[in-house]
């Protein structure tokens, strides 16, 4: 069964699809608004809609951008097409050629040297590397790596230091952190002026709620949206998150399956 809402950008809701139903709504994509939550910048509103686990899209104007979108073409055929992708490393629930294949088109793709080097060369022509630290732009819009990495000694096999990268991205005045797999790091305990924060948490990849709950309390992002969460336990983190961060806890694994 396809559920599917045509809701205008800016509504306030969440509404997840159930897609069952192949590619049935492919033909419609294009003219089609992102639902999701919004959250106003100075220049108009960013568009929040997960799509599961990892995977998420970021609308903002006539921009689409795709964080990490696997699981198959099917599962992004009643949506906007990106205009824009990001990646942050190369396993697997965040990097799959066959969904890059279906859904990219001609859309620019930044990622780490990891996934860059594994790309088949129609999609390294539109891609580009950052590594951490680095800077980029996708159709104007800035993008910094930052690093993503275990930190704990029996986890590092899972993202040792300096492969993968969280992104910051500026969105007219608001910057979105998606943090990728990792730990906290020096990096993301120093960030400030964080408007909206992906933190992933499960084990054994990545950090535990408890281990979030205090880099959320450090770096005080005005918005938090745990992801990235599996069977984790979240309700740590309700009545503890400080005054100054919204916690946003949202199902995403609806459209598991
Ligand atoms: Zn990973
Ligand atoms: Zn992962």
């Amino acid at each position: 069964m396809v559920k599917r809402r045509d809701v205008v950008a800016g509504v306030a809701t969440l509404s997840l699809l159930s897609l069952t139903g192949g590619l049935a709504g492919s033909a419609r994509a294009e003219e089609m608004a992102l639902d999701g939550e919004a959250i106003a910048t100075a220049q108009g509103d960013i568009i929040v809609h997960p799509v599961n686990h990892a995977s998420l899209l970021l609308g903002y104007g006539d921009q689409v951008l795709y964080v990490d979108p696997v699981g198959g073409g099917a599962l992004y055929a009643d949506l906007p097409r990106p205009t824009a992708i990001l990646i942050t490393h190369g396993h697997g629930d965040h990097f799959d050629v066959p969904t890059l294949e279906a859904i990219a088109g001609d859309a620019p793709i930044i990622t780490n040297k990891d996934v860059f080097d594994k790309l088949p060369e129609g999609l390294k022509a539109q891609a580009s590397a950052l590594a951490n630290g680095q800077d980029g732009t996708l159709n104007g819009i800035a993008i910094s790596a930052i690093p993503a990495h275990n930190t704990t000694p029996d986890r590092m096999n899972y993202h040792p230091v300096g492969v993968g990268n969280g992104y910051l991205i500026t969105l007219g005045d608001k910057i979105v952190y998606v943090a990728g797999d990792t730990e906290p790091t020096p990096e993301m305990l120093a960030l400030t002026g964080i408007a909206v924060a992906f933190l992933p948490m499960n084990l054994p990849y990545t950090m535990t709620p408890e281990q979030a709950l205090v880099a959320i309390n450090t770096f005080k992002p005005a918005m938090i949206y745990p992801y990235h969460y599996g069977e984790s336990d979240l309700s740590v983190l309700e009545g503890a998150v400080n005054p100054e961060t919204e916690l946003r806890l949202r199902d995403w694994y609806a459209n598991a399956g």
